[in-house]
């Protein structure tokens, strides 16, 4: 039997146009590439944290290393611990990792899939430094609670927000919030320029911190190599910064076309027997849409593989969620020293069904046709009925 099968065309990612190549001459012409020689980088910083309401974002090379700059500027190193997500991408636990402190992994909403509060709350202990909440997919982290939880306790929260460029939570926007904010541009983010990260610190004084430990602990205009502080080479190029300030002048039309298709792949993804779209927190009043996401509950690890195999045959760009960082061997370099596994996996049941039944498609679905959107449906449910 030989059936013929629509295939969707969805748009490509990155999405790039003369605004990119002319910011690249732009840079280019300059003569100078770096970002002491330029004017690229500090316009982009400028934009970037007045669009989402804040006014010290500093851009660094990459969002992992945006981490733990931020981190660092928050206090983090030996004999601290840092509260993470159980589920999410890695960096947010190797950027702590790599200043010396222990991670403790906490776990997950089973319907938004970002940290639990009250979890959280059960894991501070006395060397907590900071709490990470990851905005997972776009979605905010319930920042009320957390926020509550933070100001009650003294102990920094981190928004790991590198999925949530224009987020916002109540009408605020991400650096309205009160906390340090981490971003990555990293290829497949929801604005990129292949690689690169940003923080907003909510702080001037946080700011030149951070400044000195991303540029070698050298003061700005310094020429006596007096290097005040440790630190490291985190500086991003020219080339990147003017690349990005294109990138960022497109994000709201693509958010609000995200958030249409988003609504109406999730009604339809809903309706199908035996998958639950990520759930919606109403708090959270603008998701830009990082990924779409669904469980199919009960479904053993290796059938989610072998769907999302499926899927990407029929077409659909499809992934498997992350793993459960505990579950990672990296992790167990440094991991947590007093835990095991298990010890972990049953602290958190969430995340252990979450990492194994949960599947998501690249965010380029959601900038596609509404058409489009009803055959991804259409193409999970026949999928699934044949698996
Ligand atoms: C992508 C990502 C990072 C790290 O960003 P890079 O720019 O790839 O280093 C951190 N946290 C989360 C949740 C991410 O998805």
């Amino acid at each position: 039997m030989s059936v013929s099968r629509k295939v969707p065309e969805f748009p490509v990612w990155p999405q790039f146009d003369d605004t990119e190549r002319a910011g690249l001459t732009r840079a280019l012409d300059q003569g100078q590439w770096w970002r002491m020689g330029g004017g690229e980088v500090t316009a982009f910083e400028e934009e970037f944290s007045a669009y989402h309401g804040g006014e010290y974002a500093l851009a660094v090379t990459n969002g992992t290393h945006a981490l733990e700059l931020a981190l660092q500027v928050l206090g983090v190193g030996p004999g601290t611990e840092v509260i993470v997500p159980a589920f999410t991408f890695i960096s947010s636990s190797q950027a702590a990792q790599r200043l010396g402190a222990t991670v403790v992994p906490v776990d997950v909403d089973p319907s938004t899939y970002c940290l639990d509060p009250a979890a959280t709350e059960a894991a501070i202990g006395p060397r907590t430094k900071a709490i990470m909440p990851v905005h997972m997919a776009g979605h905010f982290a319930d920042m009320d609670a957390l926020g509550k939880l933070s100001a009650d306790s003294g102990i920094s929260l981190i928004q790991d927000a590198a999925h949530a460029h224009g987020a916002q939570w109540q009408g605020r926007r991400v650096a309205e919030l009160g906390s340090v904010a981490a971003f990555s541009f990293q290829n497949g983010k929801l604005m990129t320029a292949g690689e690169g990260g940003a923080v907003i610190f909510p702080e001037k004084a946080q700011y030149d911190e951070g400044f000195l430990r991303h540029s070698c602990g050298r003061p700005p205009g310094d020429r006596g190599y007096f290097h005040a502080t440790s630190g490291s080479n985190f500086r991003m190029t020219e080339f990147s910064a003017a690349v990005l300030r294109a990138q960022l002048a497109r994000l709201d039309v693509q958010i609000a076309l995200r958030e249409q298709r988003a609504t109406l792949l999730s009604s339809l993804v809903d309706e199908i027997d035996g998958v639950e779209a990520q759930g919606r927190d109403e708090r959270c009043d603008r998701n830009p849409h990082y990924m779409m996401m669904f469980r199919v509950p009960g479904i053993t690890e290796q059938r989610r593989n072998e769907l999302v195999d499926a899927l990407i045959d029929r077409g659909l760009p499809a992934f498997a969620a992350f793993r459960a960082i505990y579950r990672c061997p990296g992790f167990w370099e440094t991991g947590a020293p007093e835990l095991s596994v298990d010890q972990l996996a049953a602290r958190c049941p969430n995340t252990e069904a979450v990492y194994a039944d949960t599947i998501w498609l690249h965010h380029r679905t959601l900038l596609g046709t509404e058409d489009q959107m009803h055959l991804v449906a259409e193409i999970l449910a026949e999928t699934l009925a044949a698996a």
